[in-house]
């Protein structure tokens, strides 16, 4: 008896701990196949110009519509794809489709650029930067529209190599951003040592202006920096008017975030742009 019960016990409780690790087993299994099911959709997310209300560019950003389970967001499954290495042929398949994206602006005489995220493990991939460059071939595109978007901890560890990898990056034309920026570890000294060119504030700055004066002293910082090292600035996550005319006020005029426009797809262009041009509230000046 105390034997089953011992059983019975170790069954609840592994229960319990293996829905986290059953989830995970799911969304692993389902990923196998949902590229060629075609369960995935890149939506883009655009990026103003605050002071003329004009589109400079798109961030990227995958879309996973399960038959059963319906929207499964990024921040869940990003991280598994990463893990078990099928980033690798999403990853491609997320930079094929933004490049085709990019080339479909520039034929609509739209000079924007398309920012793309790039995972650790595609990052470190010695197939990067030949893959990137067949794509490129392939669709087209002007390389000069195309930013990566890293993050700071993808470039500490072995620093010299990530060094080397952002100058073949660059030797393809494209531009480095480095995503959520502020929230890992980059002194202005050691930041200057990688060929970056943008800097996105993190939204966990942004979010909390006006009312967080530390928040607004960081971000206000961070632009300085930025301007330091003779980078562009770009700031996410910008909900309200209140934190545009901050950012603007501090130099900062590139933003992106849901004041303007979640993430979209390519069919939702239009509507954006109509929202755009009749949006007169006039947001400020140079
Ligand atoms: P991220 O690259 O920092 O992307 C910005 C995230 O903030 C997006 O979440 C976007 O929808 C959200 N966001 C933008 N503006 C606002 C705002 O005003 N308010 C709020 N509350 N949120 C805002 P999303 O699309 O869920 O993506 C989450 C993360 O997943 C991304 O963070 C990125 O790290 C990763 N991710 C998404 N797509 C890809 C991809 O194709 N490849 C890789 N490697 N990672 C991706
Ligand atoms: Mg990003
Ligand atoms: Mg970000
Ligand atoms: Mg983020």
């Amino acid at each position: 008896e105390a034997k089953a019960k011992g059983r019975n016990t170790y069954h609840f409780y592994s229960q319990e701990l293996n829905a986290a690790a059953n989830e995970r087993l799911f969304i692993e299994n389902e990923l196998r196949h949902a590229i060629k099911e075609q369960q995935f959709e890149v939506y883009y997310q655009p990026q103003i110009d605050s002071s003329t209300q004009h589109v400079v560019g798109y961030e990227a950003l995958l879309r996973w519509f399960h038959p059963m389970e319906g929207l499964i967001s990024p921040t869940k499954f990003i991280p598994i794809a990463e893990a078990t290495g099928l980033i690798v042929e999403l990853g491609e398949w997320v930079l094929e489709q933004s490049c085709q994206f990019a080339v479909r602006l520039a034929e609509q005489g739209r000079d924007n650029n398309v920012s793309i995220n790039l995972s650790a493990r595609q990052f470190k991939d010695a197939n990067l930067v030949p893959m990137l460059s067949s794509i490129i071939k392939q669709t087209d595109v002007s390389a000069k529209r195309l930013h990566l978007e890293l993050t700071e901890s993808m470039l500490m560890g072995n620093v010299e190599a990530a060094i080397t990898q952002l100058h073949e990056l660059k030797a393809l034309g494209i531009s480095i951003s480095i995503d959520d920026f502020g929230t890992g570890y980059s002194s202005l000294s050691y930041l200057k040592r990688f060929p970056v060119d943008i800097l996105k504030i993190d939204r966990s700055f942004v979010k909390d202006i006006p009312e967080d004066p530390n928040d607004m002293e960081i971000t206000a910082a961070i632009i300085a920096m930025a301007q330091k090292l003779n980078l562009d600035v770009v700031a996410e996550g910008v909900e309200s008017v209140e934190q545009i005319k901050f950012l603007q006020n501090n130099n900062c005029y590139i933003v992106q975030g849901f004041y303007y426009s979640k993430p979209i797809p390519e069919r939702e262009l239009p509507a954006l742009y109509e929202k755009l041009s009749s949006q007169h509230q006039a947001l400020i000046t140079k």
